[in-house]
């Protein structure tokens, strides 16, 4: 018989990143801090030591190690994937049967979409408030009513850039039988992580990235921690050599490097406040143009305006790149001087457009 494509994988289409050159790129929440000569001057040599000729470490040990080390939690609940696309994507290829359904929240990080369509996982949307928070409530009884088997959600949010209390995500833990699958992609920038409690639930399974705070998008690197059942699960699974020596050694000796990763982080936070400070007085300015902004957890900022495609089409011929959703735009927080200059550019763009509708 002659091999057809299954539709669902043939509609699909592939990834569109920003293509083009732009001078300030502020679209895609990467770490706008570079590696320092001297973190690239201990990865060197121990790059200098390393085996080309052998397959990679399986496990990762050293890796697992300084990650668990860094946050203070078990080892031996840290498996390490190629970013935390892969570890995602491992999942939804494998953890669900026909019957599962996984409950995605309306706004939210839009992979978790993709790989059910891509895998074939039956999913429901659950709302959000209008106000984009979760009402951790109504979405237990969501879950209950809709027959939700597995829960995944980004905290603190991409979009929204807004977080979920740890006590409320605990509550919600408790609350329901559904494995809920907690992506901290951007809880480095905030304080209610769930990492050193992991062990203590079994329906948990946490997701890290080294492509946010840690600064690493190029190296890909991400985490998946979870208790020993699951654990046991994702080791089985993933393929034997999914994370590369070059990677594990990047990743080690940086995460091995406690201080400057926390000086970095924090530098991030207090360009957050302030590029978040702008956008208020933005708001405040330009109050029919500019509806909302919202209270920021992470290392962009996100807004709620109706020309949305227009300012991200005017900030992109004065070669700034930030994300443009609909009725909404999201911005990256970069360093002090790009930051100035995005306000400065959209106090502009907001000034011809008000002048216009006079
Ligand atoms: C950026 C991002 C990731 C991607 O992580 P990688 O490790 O780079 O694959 C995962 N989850 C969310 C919510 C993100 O925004």
């Amino acid at each position: 018989m002659k091999y057809t494509i299954p539709k669902r994988i043939e509609q699909m289409t592939p990834y569109q990143p920003i293509t083009g050159e732009y001078k300030i790129r502020m679209d895609a929440n990467e770490s706008y801090i570079n590696l320092s000569k001297e973190q690239i001057d201990l990865v060197e040599n121990k790059l200098n030591q390393l085996e080309y000729n052998r397959y990679p470490d399986p496990y990762a040990k050293d890796l697992c190690k300084a990650f668990a080390e860094y946050y203070g939690i078990d080892k031996n609940l840290v498996t390490a994937g190629n970013g935390s696309d892969e570890i995602i994507s491992l999942i939804f290829s494998t953890f669900f049967e026909k019957s599962d359904i996984v409950g995605v929240f309306s706004n939210d990080f839009s992979m978790y979409r993709v790989y059910c369509e891509t895998y074939g996982v039956n999913y429901k949307i659950i709302p959000k408030e209008k106000d984009l928070t979760i009402d951790v409530e109504k979405t237990i009884k969501f879950i209950e009513d809709e027959n939700i088997t597995a829960l995944i959600f980004s905290n603190p949010c991409n979009p929204t850039s807004m977080g979920l209390e740890k006590e409320k995500v605990k509550y919600l833990l408790e609350n329901t039988q559904a494995l809920v699958i907690l992506d901290e992609a951007y809880m480095d920038f905030w304080n209610e992580s769930l990492l050193d409690e992991v062990e203590k639930y079994d329906n948990l399974i946490i997701l890290k990235t080294c492509s946010k705070a840690i600064g690493l998008a190029s190296i890909r690197l991400g985490f998946f921690i979870s208790n020993e059942r699951f654990t046991k699960v994702i080791r089985a699974i993933k393929s034997p050599y999914n994370v590369n020596s070059v990677t594990q050694a990047y990743g080690e000796v940086l995460l091995s490097n406690k201080e400057q990763l926390d000086n970095a982080t924090k530098e991030i936070i207090l360009n957050k406040n302030d590029l978040q400070e702008k956008m208020f007085l933005l708001k405040d300015k330009f109050s029919n143009l500019i509806l909302e902004v919202y209270k920021s957890d992470t290392n962009f900022v996100f807004i709620r305006t109706d020309y949305a495609k227009e300012i991200f089409e005017s900030l992109l011929s004065r070669s700034i790149a930030i994300r443009y959703m609909g009725d909404y735009l999201r911005i990256s927080i970069s360093n002090k001087i790009e930051n100035q200059k995005l306000y400065d550019e959209m106090i502009d763009i907001l000034t011809s457009i008000s002048e216009r509708g006079k």
